[in-house]
């Protein structure tokens, strides 16, 4: 997955996000990424997210969406993306192929990501910096 969130200069969020999906998918599989909600939630009010990995269990937690409403809750970027990282690794016994991210924004133009393993890499670009983070 390619994510991408933005905050303009005056202060709207977006987000996009594009995949080819998962190697050797089923034919007719749809990802998290085309889902609102599972792959990509922006919410003009709050904050933004976007995911990437498996996208099997992200739907099933509606994974950006549940970003969203940590936030909105009052978690920082950061926390909202390992908390919803958290609630899937809950979910699974078997965590061996299960690498699933986020990256998130929030209206504050703040910035965290997360991801069950070490390797998924973002980069945050403000008026000031330009940057590559390791999302771990
Ligand atoms: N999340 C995508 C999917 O499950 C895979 C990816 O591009 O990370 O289809």
């Amino acid at each position: 997955t390619i994510g991408l969130l933005a905050l303009d200069e005056h202060g709207n969020l977006s987000g996009s996000c594009t995949t080819s999906g998962m190697a050797y998918k089923m034919r007719g599989r749809v990802g998290d990424s085309p889902i609102i909600g599972a792959g990509l939630f922006v919410d003009n009010e709050i904050g933004a997210a976007c995911a990437t990995g498996m996208g099997e269990a992200i739907i099933r937690v509606a994974g950006s969406a549940i970003v969203v409403e940590f936030m909105r809750n009052g978690m920082s970027p950061q926390d909202a993306c390992k908390a919803a990282v958290d609630r899937i690794v809950a979910k699974h016994d078997n965590l061996e192929n299960l690498q699933v991210g986020f990256i998130a924004l929030n209206k504050n133009g703040e910035a965290g990501a997360y991801s069950v393993y070490s390797g998924f890499n973002y980069a945050l670009k403000d008026k000031t910096q330009e940057e590559l983070i390791d999302a771990k």
